[in-house]
């Protein structure tokens, strides 16, 4: 099963994959964490993202599909993939609807979040993240157990660079001009769920956790 976590930044991608990873077993694919890791690594392919991550722009598509698709397009291996953050364009989608063709296979279900521009600034500002697992924490709607350590591993949270207020717009822009006209696609695809991204965490984990289930029981 391959399903598209879709959202704007802030939406709560990051947290409701990490629920829904654990409860339908899936693996969770974060193309942003696969290009921080590349970045914290001091590849020679983190040092090309870089600037345009810092800017809050995206990377270009022929950079980010190769770096997606060797991970997604595992023939043969049955398993269930949660993109989280990818596709963020047309011609990605269109590359990973072709990727997936050729291996049988196809996006079963985009899980849309939708959250209003005016909250993802509060929420973006007030996020932290653990640099050595990935797990994201905020401030008021999700704090650590103990303030500014990571529950799981210990280590010191960190504020990522780009969410700072200035960078969230620029990520809300990208998100309008280059990622929003995605929903579109998916919806002529018919794979399109929308749940409200605003009601509180534990509700939009239990929409989600329906359309999945929906999904499962409609495609057995
Ligand atoms: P995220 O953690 O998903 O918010 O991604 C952080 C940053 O990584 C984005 O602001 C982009 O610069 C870059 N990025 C992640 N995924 C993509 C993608 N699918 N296409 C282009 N850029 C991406």
């Amino acid at each position: 099963m391959i399903l598209v976590l879709f959202g704007p930044p802030g939406a709560g991608k990051g947290t409701q994959a990490e629920r829904l990873r654990d409860t339908f077993r899936l693996e969770h694919l974060s193309s942003g964490d696969m290009l921080r890791a590349e970045r914290a690594s001091g590849s020679e392919l983190g040092q090309r993202v870089s600037g345009f991550m810092d800017a809050g722009q995206l990377v270009p598509d022929e950079i980010i599909i190769e770096v997606v698709l060797a991970r997604v397009i595992k023939p043969g291996s049955g398993m269930g993939y949660l993109l989280d953050g990818f596709p963020r364009t047309l011609p990605q989608a269109q590359r990973l609807d072709e990727a997936l063709a050729a291996a049988g296979s196809r996006v079963d279900l985009v899980l849309s979040l939708a959250v209003p521009d005016g909250l993802i600034v509060d929420r973006i500002t007030g996020r932290l993240s653990c640099p050595r697992c990935g797990t994201v924490y905020h401030l008021k709607n999700k704090p650590p157990l103990q303030a500014g350590v990571c529950d799981h591993d210990g280590e010191t949270l960190i504020q990522r660079k780009d969410d700072t207020a200035e960078v969230v717009q620029q990520r809300l822009t990208a998100y309008h001009a280059q990622t929003s006209p995605l929903e579109e696609y998916y919806r002529n695809h018919d794979v399109l769920g929308g749940v409200d991204g605003t009601a509180d965490i534990d509700a939009v984990t239990r929409e989600l956790s329906e359309l999945v289930r929906s999904k499962v029981v409609s495609s057995t």
